[in-house]
């Protein structure tokens, strides 16, 4: 079975996968497994404040082929860009947070403790990976690198969760082990979209509607664009953002920034003192009506209309949030500016990708306008693609 790779990359298959495998242990793996990175529609760090998000499932995904080994050891190779090619091994009953494995290692590594720490008998492995999902361009690799072996641990040790409760594991695998302050949106999107649907998540009770999205069916398209930017400190940004949120909610005295209805929105900032939680409550409520808006209108079937929504999400992140930077908003004004419907950043912020919905007739056009106007700032060319709503995690062999 073939994996989507971009034109021009490789196609990653699971007999490609077992060949790998073989190379780097020399023996054949029990099985093969696959997991996507996401881009989200609109809900951005609503999903640390109990709020609505709406990803999709991308095409790319991260793959791996996985062995148990029954002595404890654990070894982790990848054939993916930015790691060096050795094969790291680990005990898994040494693995704890206080001392985490180094590198990308950490993430699969925090997955095994997570689930032994859970009280899952989950021994040895080892574990080859291969990835078409981007790193660090805010389409969650980690996610789906977590969620790959979590699903492939699950099958293989018998564990019986369903994907939202791995999802869930995988979050507390990133927060704990690796120390990565995320929500529950990336490892849920990985492990429990669709193909074809967009996922709408409360991430408060964790309930779930998968929403049907066929924008092909609407002469649309939705473009991703990879600016390839990342901004040093964001983790830290991140940080902030969360405890100014966790503030907030207090100075309201309620559980989350979510119990704030939008129709009281102006009331409960009249109450905040502080500028900051006040730009920082404003973006939350108005992103969690935003979520609210786009599946109703998606419901409907009236997709177009979403483009305004997108555009006002990208300003209440970039004025009120403030987590975009100049490359993520000269999209968001080129496209825009060159007919597209609506445009916004998407995943975390301080650079990765921003989507733009666009008229099939149009998307030529919107490309080359967002490919000319960085050449003339200056900026290095982006990577644009166009995505589809597709499967979530899975067995593949
Ligand atoms: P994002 O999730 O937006 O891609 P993160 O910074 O959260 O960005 O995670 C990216 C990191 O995850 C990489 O730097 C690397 O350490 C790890 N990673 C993701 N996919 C792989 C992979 N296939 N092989 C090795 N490491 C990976
Ligand atoms: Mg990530």
């Amino acid at each position: 079975m073939g994996i989507h790779a971009e034109p021009g990359e490789r196609e990653v298959t699971a007999d490609a996968l077992r060949d790998a495998f073989r190379a780097v242990y020399g023996t054949d793996p029990e099985g093969v497994w696959a997991a996507p990175g996401r881009v989200n529609l609109i809900g951005e760090h609503t999903d640390y404040n109990d709020g609505f998000v709406m990803p999709f499932a991308l095409p790319h995904t991260t793959i791996a082929a996985v062995s148990r080994r029954d002595d404890g050891l654990l070894r982790l190779h990848s054939a993916s860009g930015d790691v060096d090619g050795a094969v790291v091994e680990l005990y898994v009953g040494e693995l704890h947070p206080d001392a985490p494995a180094q590198g990308w290692a950490a993430y699969p590594a925090a997955v095994f403790w997570a689930l032994r720490d859970a009280g899952h008998a989950v021994g040895g492995a080892d574990i080859h990976y291969e990835s078409t999902v981007p790193t660090g361009a805010g389409l969650s690799s980690s996610a789906a690198l977590e969620v790959v072996t979590a699903l492939a641990l699950n099958d293989l040790y018998d564990l019986g969760l369903e994907g939202w409760r791995l999802a869930r594991l995988c979050q507390r695998a990133e927060n704990v082990y690796v120390g990565a302050p995320t929500g529950i949106m990336d490892q849920t999107a990985s492990a429990c979209c669709t193909a074809g649907h967009a996922l709408f998540l409360d991430t408060r009770d964790l309930s779930q509607r998968q929403i049907p999205v066929d924008l092909a069916a609407q002469g649309l398209r939705l473009l991703v664009v990879d600016t390839q930017v990342k901004h040093a400190h964001s983790e830290g940004e991140y940080g902030k953002r969360r405890a100014g949120c966790e503030a907030a909610a207090d100075a309201l005295e309620v559980d989350a920034l979510r119990d704030v209805p939008f129709e009281g929105l102006d009331d409960a900032l009249a109450r905040l003192d502080d500028e900051e939680l006040v730009r920082l409550t404003r973006h939350v409520v108005t992103e969690d009506h935003r979520v609210e808006q786009v599946a109703r209108l998606a419901g409907d079937g009236d997709f177009r209309a979403l483009g305004p929504v997108l555009t006002e999400g990208h300003a209440s992140l970039r004025d009120d949030f403030r987590i975009s930077c100049p490359e993520l908003d000269l999209v968001v004004s080129a496209a825009n500016d060159s007919g597209a419907l609506g445009s916004r950043m998407t995943g975390g912020g301080f650079g990765g990708s921003a989507i733009v919905l666009v008229e099939d007739a149009a998307a030529h056009k919107v490309e080359e306008a967002v490919l000319a106007a960085f050449a003339s700032a200056g900026f290095r060319t982006p990577r644009v693609f166009s995505a589809v709503p597709s499967e979530g995690a899975r067995r593949l062999a």
